[in-house]
């Protein structure tokens, strides 16, 4: 198993607060996919139907089916890293939905890499990212955006999406866990300081969607989070 949380997540909407009528209110959609349930997310305006998809793992159809359902257009696949159970519907959702592919510098080659593929049971793929995104970019389709924010320690190039009150947070939070550090590229004292300098950080009532099981806040595994015990 790749990470240690497995459990579905469900659904949900996140919107903004009833005072500011000039934000869009967002779709959130989650699907736990393939053999290690890694977590895709569908992040979309339900004003302009424009919207992200965020690591399509697996089960490719059914993400397109998703897409099609919602009636959105997709702009960018956004990758929180690279590992396989995150990437191994890209081919396809990209084939399908033309949309480019966004990813940091220094995950894009596990794309092509077939130690780490093999390892998990899957096939690398010849694709080559559209755009390299690193800390403080901002990924914007119409009325819909994310800001990315680097946290290396599960891999050198993980990133988080940071939106509206939100964050996906790839393998790097899970709701009371942290990404295991022990596959090529990762660093345990890196990943705690990415989250303690960068996720413990945003506001309290950020909703936190990560990669693999259920939603948390940023004040609920700051408060509750055994792996993050630095005296909050
Ligand atoms: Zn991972
Ligand atoms: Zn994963």
């Amino acid at each position: 198993m790749l990470c240690q949380n497995n459990k579905n997540d469900s659904t949900a909407s996140c919107g903004l607060s009833a005072d500011d009528v000039r934000m869009p209110v967002m779709i959130v959609e989650t699907m736990s996919l393939g053999e290690y349930q890694a977590n895709c997310y569908i992040y979309a305006s339900e004003t302009s139907r424009a919207g992200f998809i965020i690591d399509p793992g697996d089960e490719a159809e059914f993400i397109l089916e998703s897409v099609n359902n919602l009636g959105l257009n997709i702009g960018y696949i956004i990758l929180t890293h690279g590992h396989p159970d995150h990437t191994g519907a890209l081919a396809r959702v990209m084939e399908k939905t033309k949309a480019r592919l966004a990813m940091h510098p220094l995950d894009a080659g596990m794309l092509k890499d077939k130690f780490i593929h093999s390892l998990l049971g899957f096939s690398p793929a010849e694709i080559t990212p559209d755009r390299l995104i690193v800390q403080g970019e901002t990924v914007t389709q119409e009325d819909v955006f994310l800001k990315v924010i680097h946290t290396p320690g599960h891999t050198p190039g993980c990133i988080c999406l940071l939106g509206d009150g939100l964050v996906f947070s790839g393998d790097t939070l899970f709701r009371l866990n942290i990404g295991r550090t022990d596959l090529p590229g990762g660093n345990s004292s890196q990943i705690i300081t990415s989250i303690n300098d960068k996720l413990l950080t945003l506001p309290d009532v950020t909703t936190v969607y990560p990669g693999h099981g259920p939603s948390s806040t940023i004040s609920y595994e700051r408060q509750y989070n055994p792996y993050l015990n630095r005296g909050y």
